[in-house]
């Protein structure tokens, strides 16, 4: 789970999150939505820690990433090693792939399990496989991310991060950069996630995944969350007008 109190980000002189509360609920898939610019990006790489909040606190599963702040809002640093603990235990995918181009699949799944976990070749390779498998790409471990779809490249990112054990996986717009017809296969892998019991926070625009597979979708625009619910109610009227809005231009 993650707890997010009173989040601000600001970059320079403009704040881009205003105080944002959020409970992300132990395996649940939360989906959050919202017009382009509205900080949905920086709320996820806040909650993984890739970017230092301005004010507020995240709290993974009880325990307090980045800052921690007292009744008085006064700030202190996590330390770093408590830091690392806590973002081992999150998962994280991002629109571009970014695979090392000179490694295998299989290459590209293990690596960081001999490097950081030092994890044996042979160790790292199996629990791997386990993941490539998983992602349906066992038959295509020796081929290098040039010889991969778009598609089975962001299966190869997945699998990446699940290779780490993760018990929390973000995802930024894991589908944006793909053709339509590679789109679903992402997405099977990741409905299949959800449910296995992943806990899952999502940003996308495929509505019909996160109507389907999102047990709370998250509004956001211009830095405020303006509704957080589950699914049925994002179509139950009255509706918030921008979020009437919002679903006009995509739906
Ligand atoms: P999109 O749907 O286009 O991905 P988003 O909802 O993910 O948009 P963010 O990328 O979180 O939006 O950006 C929110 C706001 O913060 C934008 O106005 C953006 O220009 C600004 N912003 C994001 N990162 C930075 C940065 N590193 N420095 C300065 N401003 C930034
Ligand atoms: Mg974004």
């Amino acid at each position: 789970a993650i707890a997010v109190k009173n989040l601000v980000k600001t970059f320079g002189g403009s704040t881009v999150l205003h105080g944002i509360d959020l409970e992300i609920e132990q395996g649940q898939v939360s989906c959050v939505i919202g017009p382009s610019g509205s900080g949905k990006s920086t709320l996820l790489r806040c909650m993984a820690f890739l970017e230092e909040s301005t004010k507020g606190t995240i709290a993974v599963n009880g325990e307090v990433l980045g800052f921690a702040e007292n009744a008085k809002g006064v700030r202190e640093r996590v330390p770093a090693a408590v830091n690392r603990q806590i973002r081992s235990q999150i998962g994280m995918v991002f629109q571009q792939f970014n695979l090392w181009p000179h490694m295998t699949a299989l290459g590209n799944v293990s690596e960081a399990l001999k490097t950081v976990h030092k994890m044996s070749r042979k160790d790292a390779e199996e629990r791997a496989m386990a993941q490539l498998v998983k992602v349906g790409l066992d038959g295509r471990a020796g081929h290098y991310p040039s010889q991969l779809s778009g598609g089975q490249q962001q299966r190869v990112a997945i699998a990446r991060a699940l290779a780490l054990n993760p018990k929390i996986m973000l995802f930024d717009e894991p589908t944006s950069s793909l053709d339509p017809e590679l789109t679903g296969e992402v997405l099977n892998v990741m409905r299949d996630l959800a449910a296995e019991g992943m806990t899952m926070v999502v940003v996308s625009h495929e509505i019909g995944f996160a109507a389907t597979v999102g047990q709370q979708i998250i509004f956001l625009d211009h830095g405020k969350v303006l509704f957080t619910g589950p699914p049925q109610d994002v179509f139950k009227r009255p509706r918030n007008s921008r979020l009437e809005q919002f679903l006009d231009t995509y739906i």
